[in-house]
Protein backbone atom coordinates (compact mmCIF):
# COMPACT_ATOMS: atom_id res chain seq x y z
CA UNK A 1 0.00 0.00 0.00
CA UNK A 2 0.90 3.24 -0.60
CA UNK A 3 -0.17 6.32 1.29
CA UNK A 4 0.48 10.25 0.36
CA UNK A 5 1.71 10.91 3.95
CA UNK A 6 -0.49 13.28 6.35
CA UNK A 7 1.36 15.84 8.31
CA UNK A 8 0.98 16.51 12.24
CA UNK A 9 1.14 20.40 10.88
CA UNK A 10 1.43 22.28 7.40
CA UNK A 11 2.82 25.52 7.78
CA UNK A 12 3.65 25.80 4.24
CA UNK A 13 -0.21 25.52 2.92
CA UNK A 14 -0.61 28.44 4.83
CA UNK A 15 2.49 30.48 3.90
CA UNK A 16 1.51 29.82 -0.37
CA UNK A 17 -1.75 31.41 0.31
CA UNK A 18 -0.82 34.50 1.78
CA UNK A 19 3.01 34.86 0.37
CA UNK A 20 2.00 38.35 -1.54
CA UNK A 21 0.39 40.15 1.45
CA UNK A 22 3.50 38.88 3.79
CA UNK A 23 6.12 39.93 1.13
CA UNK A 24 4.70 42.84 1.13
CA UNK A 25 4.06 43.74 4.59
CA UNK A 26 8.00 42.62 5.24
CA UNK A 27 9.03 44.64 2.66
CA UNK A 28 7.22 47.83 4.15
CA UNK A 29 9.51 47.32 7.77
CA UNK A 30 12.90 46.78 5.67
CA UNK A 31 12.06 49.68 3.76
CA UNK A 32 10.93 51.82 6.58
CA UNK A 33 13.78 49.75 8.74
CA UNK A 34 11.68 49.63 11.93
CA UNK A 35 13.14 46.40 13.20
CA UNK A 36 12.17 46.60 16.97
CA UNK A 37 8.79 47.57 18.59
CA UNK A 38 8.11 50.32 15.80
CA UNK A 39 4.98 51.40 13.54
CA UNK A 40 4.29 47.34 12.75
CA UNK A 41 4.57 46.35 16.58
CA UNK A 42 2.15 49.37 17.32
CA UNK A 43 -0.35 48.55 14.82
CA UNK A 44 -0.44 44.95 15.28
CA UNK A 45 -0.73 45.47 19.52
CA UNK A 46 -3.86 47.57 18.63
CA UNK A 47 -5.38 44.99 15.96
CA UNK A 48 -4.60 42.29 18.20
CA UNK A 49 -6.41 44.21 21.58
CA UNK A 50 -9.24 45.08 19.28
CA UNK A 51 -9.64 41.37 18.03
CA UNK A 52 -9.77 40.31 21.50
CA UNK A 53 -12.08 43.14 23.03
CA UNK A 54 -8.98 44.22 25.55
CA UNK A 55 -8.17 47.48 26.49
CA UNK A 56 -4.58 46.96 25.81
CA UNK A 57 -1.91 44.74 24.20
CA UNK A 58 1.70 44.55 24.62
CA UNK A 59 4.14 42.85 22.24
CA UNK A 60 7.32 40.67 23.91
CA UNK A 61 9.59 38.07 22.26
CA UNK A 62 7.49 34.65 23.08
CA UNK A 63 4.80 33.43 25.10
CA UNK A 64 7.52 32.15 27.56
CA UNK A 65 8.47 35.72 27.97
CA UNK A 66 4.78 36.76 28.15
CA UNK A 67 3.89 34.37 31.15
CA UNK A 68 7.19 35.72 33.21
CA UNK A 69 6.80 39.53 32.26
CA UNK A 70 2.61 39.00 33.93
CA UNK A 71 4.00 37.71 37.15
CA UNK A 72 6.79 40.01 37.36
CA UNK A 73 4.25 42.99 36.66
CA UNK A 74 1.97 41.60 39.40
CA UNK A 75 4.52 42.07 42.09
CA UNK A 76 4.56 38.10 42.30
CA UNK A 77 8.06 36.30 43.20
CA UNK A 78 9.95 34.44 45.69
CA UNK A 79 7.11 33.08 48.55
CA UNK A 80 4.68 33.11 46.50
CA UNK A 81 2.75 30.32 45.21
CA UNK A 82 1.08 29.81 42.13
CA UNK A 83 -1.46 27.44 41.14
CA UNK A 84 -0.53 25.53 37.30
CA UNK A 85 -2.28 22.88 35.80
CA UNK A 86 -0.23 19.89 35.82
CA UNK A 87 -0.69 18.71 32.32
CA UNK A 88 0.40 21.96 30.46
CA UNK A 89 3.80 22.90 28.15
CA UNK A 90 6.73 23.29 30.61
CA UNK A 91 6.91 26.93 29.75
CA UNK A 92 4.05 27.96 32.12
CA UNK A 93 5.67 26.75 35.40
CA UNK A 94 8.78 27.10 33.75
CA UNK A 95 7.90 31.32 33.52
CA UNK A 96 6.96 31.46 36.94
CA UNK A 97 9.86 29.75 38.88
CA UNK A 98 12.23 31.69 36.90
CA UNK A 99 10.31 34.86 38.48
CA UNK A 100 11.28 33.11 41.65
CA UNK A 101 7.87 32.25 42.65
CA UNK A 102 6.43 28.43 43.86
CA UNK A 103 4.54 26.16 41.09
CA UNK A 104 1.90 24.21 43.21
CA UNK A 105 0.68 22.11 40.29
CA UNK A 106 -2.99 21.01 40.49
CA UNK A 107 -4.99 17.72 38.47
CA UNK A 108 -6.72 18.11 35.44
CA UNK A 109 -10.23 17.43 34.89
CA UNK A 110 -10.74 14.08 33.45
CA UNK A 111 -12.76 15.08 30.22
CA UNK A 112 -11.90 18.74 29.52
CA UNK A 113 -7.96 17.90 30.55
CA UNK A 114 -7.91 21.49 31.98
CA UNK A 115 -7.08 22.62 35.45
CA UNK A 116 -9.79 21.21 38.13
CA UNK A 117 -10.24 23.93 39.84
CA UNK A 118 -11.73 22.04 42.94
CA UNK A 119 -8.26 20.01 43.79
CA UNK A 120 -7.22 23.63 42.49
CA UNK A 121 -8.96 25.45 45.67
CA UNK A 122 -7.36 22.09 47.77
CA UNK A 123 -4.14 23.24 47.49
CA UNK A 124 -4.79 27.09 48.15
CA UNK A 125 -2.09 28.07 50.97
CA UNK A 126 -1.89 31.35 52.93
CA UNK A 127 1.38 32.03 50.06
CA UNK A 128 -1.04 31.38 46.95
CA UNK A 129 -1.21 34.58 44.94
CA UNK A 130 -2.22 33.68 41.71
CA UNK A 131 -3.67 30.80 39.53
CA UNK A 132 -2.84 30.59 35.89
CA UNK A 133 -5.64 28.80 33.70
CA UNK A 134 -4.09 27.32 30.58
CA UNK A 135 -6.55 27.26 28.24
CA UNK A 136 -5.35 23.80 26.41
CA UNK A 137 -5.49 22.98 23.35
CA UNK A 138 -7.66 26.01 22.74
CA UNK A 139 -10.44 24.78 25.05
CA UNK A 140 -11.01 27.84 27.29
CA UNK A 141 -11.44 27.34 31.01
CA UNK A 142 -14.83 28.19 32.97
CA UNK A 143 -13.81 31.54 33.44
CA UNK A 144 -17.14 32.11 35.87
CA UNK A 145 -15.54 29.26 37.89
CA UNK A 146 -12.00 30.66 37.81
CA UNK A 147 -13.18 34.31 38.72
CA UNK A 148 -15.27 32.73 41.74
CA UNK A 149 -12.40 31.10 42.77
CA UNK A 150 -10.22 34.17 42.52
CA UNK A 151 -12.74 36.49 44.87
CA UNK A 152 -13.13 33.95 47.50
CA UNK A 153 -9.43 33.36 47.65
CA UNK A 154 -8.14 36.83 46.73
CA UNK A 155 -6.23 35.94 43.80
CA UNK A 156 -4.93 36.91 40.56
CA UNK A 157 -5.42 35.21 37.08
CA UNK A 158 -3.03 35.14 34.78
CA UNK A 159 -4.13 33.13 31.59
CA UNK A 160 -2.24 31.05 29.16
CA UNK A 161 -3.36 31.66 25.80
CA UNK A 162 -0.93 30.24 24.01
CA UNK A 163 -2.72 27.48 22.76
CA UNK A 164 -6.08 30.28 22.49
CA UNK A 165 -6.28 32.77 19.72
CA UNK A 166 -9.70 33.72 19.54
CA UNK A 167 -11.73 30.98 21.47
CA UNK A 168 -14.32 32.33 23.41
CA UNK A 169 -15.93 31.96 26.67
CA UNK A 170 -19.72 33.13 26.78
CA UNK A 171 -19.01 34.70 23.52
CA UNK A 172 -15.82 36.79 25.08
CA UNK A 173 -12.83 35.78 22.95
CA UNK A 174 -10.30 35.13 25.45
CA UNK A 175 -8.16 37.78 26.63
CA UNK A 176 -10.59 40.26 26.71
CA UNK A 177 -11.81 42.63 29.46
CA UNK A 178 -15.35 40.40 30.09
CA UNK A 179 -13.40 37.39 30.52
CA UNK A 180 -12.12 38.64 33.87
CA UNK A 181 -7.85 37.81 33.93
CA UNK A 182 -5.69 40.30 35.37
CA UNK A 183 -3.39 39.47 32.62
CA UNK A 184 -3.62 36.63 29.48
CA UNK A 185 -0.45 35.54 27.83
CA UNK A 186 -0.25 34.82 23.92
CA UNK A 187 2.56 32.74 22.21
CA UNK A 188 2.88 33.41 18.12
CA UNK A 189 5.40 30.62 17.94
CA UNK A 190 4.94 29.50 14.46
CA UNK A 191 3.41 26.13 14.89
CA UNK A 192 0.28 27.91 17.36
CA UNK A 193 -3.13 29.23 15.89
CA UNK A 194 -1.50 32.73 15.12
CA UNK A 195 1.93 31.90 14.49
CA UNK A 196 4.53 34.28 13.33
CA UNK A 197 7.76 33.25 11.29
CA UNK A 198 10.29 33.07 14.36
CA UNK A 199 9.45 33.87 18.07
CA UNK A 200 7.20 36.52 19.47
CA UNK A 201 4.26 36.56 22.06
CA UNK A 202 1.96 39.03 23.50
CA UNK A 203 -0.14 39.78 27.04
CA UNK A 204 -3.60 41.64 27.27
CA UNK A 205 -4.85 43.62 29.84
CA UNK A 206 -7.45 46.05 30.53
CA UNK A 207 -4.94 47.68 33.31
CA UNK A 208 -3.07 50.72 31.84
CA UNK A 209 -0.56 50.44 34.92
CA UNK A 210 0.06 46.77 34.03
CA UNK A 211 0.58 47.31 30.38
CA UNK A 212 3.05 50.32 30.77
CA UNK A 213 4.88 48.35 34.11
CA UNK A 214 5.31 45.27 31.15
CA UNK A 215 6.11 47.82 28.55
CA UNK A 216 9.45 49.27 30.50
CA UNK A 217 10.13 45.95 32.15
CA UNK A 218 10.45 44.30 28.41
CA UNK A 219 12.34 47.03 27.61
CA UNK A 220 15.70 46.83 30.16
CA UNK A 221 12.91 48.52 33.07
CA UNK A 222 13.23 51.93 30.66
CA UNK A 223 10.17 54.05 30.74
CA UNK A 224 12.62 56.79 29.79
CA UNK A 225 15.16 56.43 27.50
CA UNK A 226 18.41 55.95 29.40
CA UNK A 227 16.48 56.47 32.59
CA UNK A 228 16.49 52.21 34.25
CA UNK A 229 13.88 52.59 37.00
CA UNK A 230 13.76 48.49 37.51
CA UNK A 231 15.96 46.02 36.59
CA UNK A 232 13.96 44.27 33.78
CA UNK A 233 14.85 41.87 30.80
CA UNK A 234 14.98 42.60 26.82
CA UNK A 235 11.36 41.16 25.30
CA UNK A 236 10.89 43.68 22.50
CA UNK A 237 8.50 42.89 20.02
CA UNK A 238 10.28 42.09 16.49
CA UNK A 239 8.94 44.70 13.83
CA UNK A 240 9.42 42.03 11.26
CA UNK A 241 7.52 39.26 13.48
CA UNK A 242 4.62 42.19 14.11
CA UNK A 243 4.22 42.61 10.12
CA UNK A 244 4.04 38.94 10.02
CA UNK A 245 0.99 38.81 12.19
CA UNK A 246 -0.73 42.32 11.40
CA UNK A 247 -0.79 40.04 8.08
CA UNK A 248 -2.48 36.69 9.54
CA UNK A 249 -4.44 38.66 12.15
CA UNK A 250 -6.46 38.88 9.31
CA UNK A 251 -6.99 35.35 8.07
CA UNK A 252 -7.18 33.76 11.88
CA UNK A 253 -11.01 33.31 12.04
CA UNK A 254 -11.13 31.46 8.42
CA UNK A 255 -8.51 29.20 9.83
CA UNK A 256 -10.33 29.16 13.06
CA UNK A 257 -13.40 27.68 10.91
CA UNK A 258 -10.80 25.10 9.05
CA UNK A 259 -9.96 23.52 12.70
CA UNK A 260 -13.46 23.43 13.66
CA UNK A 261 -14.82 21.64 10.52
CA UNK A 262 -12.26 19.23 11.14
CA UNK A 263 -12.78 19.03 14.56
CA UNK A 264 -16.45 18.02 13.79
CA UNK A 265 -15.27 15.59 11.33
CA UNK A 266 -12.99 13.66 13.40
CA UNK A 267 -15.82 13.65 15.79
CA UNK A 268 -18.03 12.00 13.16
CA UNK A 269 -15.74 9.65 11.97
CA UNK A 270 -14.22 8.48 15.10
CA UNK A 271 -17.47 8.54 17.40
CA UNK A 272 -18.16 4.75 18.89
CA UNK A 273 -14.81 3.56 18.05
CA UNK A 274 -13.88 1.08 21.02
CA UNK A 275 -10.51 2.31 22.98
CA UNK A 276 -10.44 5.78 22.08
CA UNK A 277 -11.85 8.55 23.96
CA UNK A 278 -12.52 11.99 22.18
CA UNK A 279 -12.44 15.42 23.18
CA UNK A 280 -15.69 17.67 23.37
CA UNK A 281 -16.37 21.31 23.76
CA UNK A 282 -17.64 21.94 26.90
CA UNK A 283 -21.01 24.03 27.41
CA UNK A 284 -20.31 27.81 26.97
CA UNK A 285 -17.14 27.38 25.48
CA UNK A 286 -15.72 27.99 21.60
CA UNK A 287 -12.83 25.66 21.36
CA UNK A 288 -10.33 26.74 18.64
CA UNK A 289 -8.61 23.35 18.35
CA UNK A 290 -5.16 24.02 18.87
CA UNK A 291 -4.95 20.42 19.61
CA UNK A 292 -7.04 17.50 18.64
CA UNK A 293 -6.24 15.21 21.37
CA UNK A 294 -7.98 11.74 21.49
CA UNK A 295 -7.40 9.13 24.56
CA UNK A 296 -6.02 5.49 23.49
CA UNK A 297 -7.00 3.20 26.02
CA UNK A 298 -4.75 -0.28 25.85
CA UNK A 299 -3.10 -1.19 22.65
CA UNK A 300 0.36 0.29 24.12
CA UNK A 301 -0.72 3.56 25.00
CA UNK A 302 -0.59 6.34 22.86
CA UNK A 303 3.09 5.92 22.00
CA UNK A 304 2.42 2.18 20.41
CA UNK A 305 -0.63 3.70 18.39
CA UNK A 306 1.60 6.83 17.33
CA UNK A 307 3.89 4.09 15.71
CA UNK A 308 1.42 2.06 14.00
CA UNK A 309 -0.02 5.83 12.64
CA UNK A 310 3.41 6.72 11.08
CA UNK A 311 3.75 3.30 9.57
CA UNK A 312 0.73 4.15 7.59
CA UNK A 313 2.18 7.30 6.31
CA UNK A 314 0.20 9.68 9.64
CA UNK A 315 1.98 11.99 11.85
CA UNK A 316 0.86 12.68 15.51
CA UNK A 317 2.51 13.88 18.69
CA UNK A 318 1.79 13.80 22.32
CA UNK A 319 0.70 16.89 24.40
CA UNK A 320 2.03 15.75 26.93
CA UNK A 321 3.41 12.55 28.12
CA UNK A 322 5.24 13.76 31.08
CA UNK A 323 2.83 15.69 33.49
CA UNK A 324 5.19 19.14 34.64
CA UNK A 325 5.57 17.76 38.20
CA UNK A 326 7.14 14.47 37.17
CA UNK A 327 10.16 16.39 35.11
CA UNK A 328 13.26 16.33 36.92
CA UNK A 329 13.38 20.38 36.90
CA UNK A 330 10.57 19.99 39.32
CA UNK A 331 11.42 16.99 41.11
CA UNK A 332 12.40 19.68 44.36
CA UNK A 333 9.18 20.50 44.73
CA UNK A 334 6.97 18.15 47.62
CA UNK A 335 4.25 18.09 44.66
CA UNK A 336 1.69 15.83 45.89
CA UNK A 337 0.15 13.28 43.31
CA UNK A 338 -2.56 14.89 40.61
CA UNK A 339 -3.84 11.00 39.58
CA UNK A 340 -5.63 12.18 36.46
CA UNK A 341 -2.78 13.60 34.88
CA UNK A 342 -0.68 10.86 35.71
CA UNK A 343 -3.06 8.56 34.84
CA UNK A 344 -4.06 10.16 31.64
CA UNK A 345 -0.49 11.31 30.23
CA UNK A 346 0.51 7.91 28.46
CA UNK A 347 -3.37 7.91 26.42
CA UNK A 348 -3.36 11.52 24.98
CA UNK A 349 -2.25 11.29 21.39
CA UNK A 350 -2.88 14.57 18.88
CA UNK A 351 -3.83 13.66 15.56
CA UNK A 352 -3.18 16.37 12.49
CA UNK A 353 -4.79 18.97 12.85
CA UNK A 354 -4.35 22.82 11.18
CA UNK A 355 -6.62 25.04 9.34
CA UNK A 356 -5.26 23.85 5.75
CA UNK A 357 -6.50 20.24 6.57
CA UNK A 358 -8.40 18.79 3.72
CA UNK A 359 -11.82 16.80 4.46
CA UNK A 360 -9.33 13.77 2.68
CA UNK A 361 -7.04 14.11 4.66
CA UNK A 362 -9.35 13.57 8.16
CA UNK A 363 -10.54 10.66 6.58
CA UNK A 364 -7.66 9.03 5.66
CA UNK A 365 -6.09 10.01 9.49
CA UNK A 366 -9.72 8.35 10.58
CA UNK A 367 -9.19 5.39 8.86
CA UNK A 368 -5.65 4.75 9.75
CA UNK A 369 -6.67 4.99 13.51
CA UNK A 370 -9.29 2.56 13.14
CA UNK A 371 -6.44 0.34 11.92
CA UNK A 372 -4.40 1.29 14.73
CA UNK A 373 -6.07 1.19 18.13
C1 LIG B 1 3.71 27.40 23.38
C2 LIG B 1 3.28 27.52 24.80
C3 LIG B 1 3.94 28.38 25.69
C4 LIG B 1 5.22 29.07 25.37
O1 LIG B 1 5.20 29.87 24.27
P1 LIG B 1 6.58 30.21 23.48
O2 LIG B 1 6.16 31.30 22.55
O3 LIG B 1 7.00 28.97 22.78
O4 LIG B 1 7.56 30.68 24.48
C5 LIG B 1 3.41 28.52 26.97
N1 LIG B 1 2.31 27.83 27.35
C6 LIG B 1 1.68 26.99 26.53
C7 LIG B 1 0.46 26.28 27.01
C8 LIG B 1 2.15 26.79 25.23
O5 LIG B 1 1.51 25.93 24.42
Amino acid sequence: MTHTPIPFVDLGRQYRAIRDEVHAAIDEVLSRTAFIRGFAADAFQNDFARYLGAKRVVGCNSGTDALWLAVKALGIGPGDEVLIPANTFFATPEAVAQAGATPVFVDCDAATFLIDLADAEKRITPRTKAIIPVHLYGQPCDMDAVQALCSRHRLVCIDDAAQAHGAEWKGHRIGSSACGAAITAFSFYPGKNLGAYGDAGAISTDRDDLADAILTLADHGQARKYEHAVIGWNSRLDGLQAAVLGVKLRHLDAWTDGRRRAAAQYGELLHGVAGLVLPSEAPHAKHVWHLYVVQVQGNGGAAAVSDRLRERGVQSGFHYPVPCHKQPAFAHLPTPPCPVAERQAATLLSLPMFGEITADEVSAVCEALKASV
